[in-house]
């Protein structure tokens, strides 16, 4: 078990920045993941930790030991690949054996029939095996252990694979995206299962996915990567409730959180699709903001009403999940249909082609400046805002 602290790792492919001075310091025993779209350098900076690749400049260090001149054996981490990178013809027991007998035999040791006539090699088997069969059945695989890869299915391999990582203890356990292959249902089961093994095992994970509710469902902290670079790393629901850049809010999140371009109106109100919206924002009229709402802080009010400050349209669509319907509202002057999660009530008494507003609390707005970082304003409104009348702190 080992922390792993990445300083200031830049990366170039050819014409390509991949990593631009990512730092990073994961605790000991953390699960820690790192998401983002698909090509922004996640499998490349995990790469660097394992060895794989070397960086252009900056330091890894894990366990406090600098390893940037170490090859990826003498790191002493375990790698689980998306595509599991079994042996085919090997058996479930030998695959999940070979990083043991890879380290604990000799080359001729492991030579089936030779190695038998060296002394001490039936010892260091008997143990090998010994460690092989407590790892398969702590992730319930011990019925599997004499067939071959092509006979498991995919939750299966991927388990294997798991125990292959485990068998040797490492210092901690980079996994990049090992549970693409199972369908959505497994991978929910399997999800749950990595997450009682970390706890299980108290070591360090580092888990890349592009797929955020595995990264928001089995994480310590969230890493959000793009473009090479590191734009929030904090606990899972602060990301969601609390990002600090809007990319991160709109990469995190399904159905996406509904964005619009505002502007202040110079007494502490918002003009969001030409209503006033008391977020006590106090800046010079004309100042332009980004303003985005998640769809669950949407209210629905009863009836239309012009004069609170809400966002009003009329209902495009209207998609009933079971347990919440989302709303899709055609708002004038905003591009793109405006999504509200309703309860099931609610939504059943909704039409289609029907006009319907919204409020939302000014605590659930939250507000971004030109350059896409947050403005903290509208979490901490000033008290001309808090002193409004109840029906006005919604807007
Ligand atoms: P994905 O989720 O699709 O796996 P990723 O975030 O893991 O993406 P990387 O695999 O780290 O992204 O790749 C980052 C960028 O670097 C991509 O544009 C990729 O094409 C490029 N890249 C990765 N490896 C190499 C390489 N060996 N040579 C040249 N370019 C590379």
């Amino acid at each position: 078990m080992a922390g792993i602290s990445i300083q200031g790792i830049t990366k170039r492919f050819k014409d390509a920045q991949v990593l631009r001075d990512v730092s990073l310091e994961i605790a000991s025993g953390e699960f820690l993941s790192l998401v983002g779209p698909s090509g922004c350098g996640k499998t490349t900076l995990l790469r660097i930790l394992a060895g794989l690749e070397t960086q252009d400049a900056g330091d890894v260090h894990i366990g406090g030991v600098m390893v940037d001149d170490l090859p990826p054996k003498a790191r002493d981490i375990a790698m689980v690949f998306q595509s599991y990178a079994l042996y085919p013809y090997m058996t479930v027991a030998e695959n999940i054996a070979l990083p043991l007998t890879m380290r604990r035999l000799s080359a001729v040791e492991r030579l089936p029939l030779v190695g038998r006539l060296v002394s001490g090699t039936g010892a260091r088997r008997a143990a090998i095996a010994a460690d092989v069969r407590q790892v398969a059945e702590s992730l319930a695989i011990s019925h599997l252990m004499d067939r071959r890869p092509a006979q498991l299915s995919g939750g299966q391999r991927q388990r294997v694979a798991l125990a292959r990582a485990m068998v040797r203890r490492p210092k901690a356990f980079l996994m990049d995206e090992p549970l693409s292959n199972l369908d959505a249902k497994m991978r929910v089961q399997a999800r749950a299962e990595i997450a009682e093994l970390h706890r299980a095992l108290g070591s360090t994970f580092v888990y890349v996915t592009h797929d955020q509710a595995e990264a928001m469902t089995m994480s310590s902290r969230v890493a959000v990567m793009m473009g090479g670079e590191l734009l929030q790393v904090a606990p899972p629901q602060a990301i969601y409730d609390d990002p600090a850049d809007l990319r991160v809010a709109t990469f995190i999140g399904t159905p996406e959180i509904n964005v619009f371009a505002a502007a202040a109106r110079g007494d502490g109100t918002l003009d969001v699709a030409g209503r006033a919206w008391p977020v006590g924002f106090a800046a010079p009229a004309g100042t332009p903001v980004t303003v985005a709402v998640r769809p669950e802080a949407f209210v629905l009010m009863p009836e239309p009403r012009a004069d609170l400050g809400a966002v009003a349209g009329t209902i495009r669509h209207l998609e009933y999940l079971g347990a919440e319907t989302m709303v899709h509202l055609a708002v004038p002057h905003v591009a793109k249909p405006v999504i509200a999660r309703v309860e099931p009530l609610t939504g059943a008494g909704l039409a289609i082609g029907a006009p319907a507003t919204f409020r939302v609390h000014a605590s659930r707005v939250l507000l971004f400046g030109a350059d896409g970082k947050r403005l903290k304003s509208s979490r901490a409104a000033p008290p001309a805002a808090r002193a409004l009348p109840a029906e006005l702190s919604h807007v």
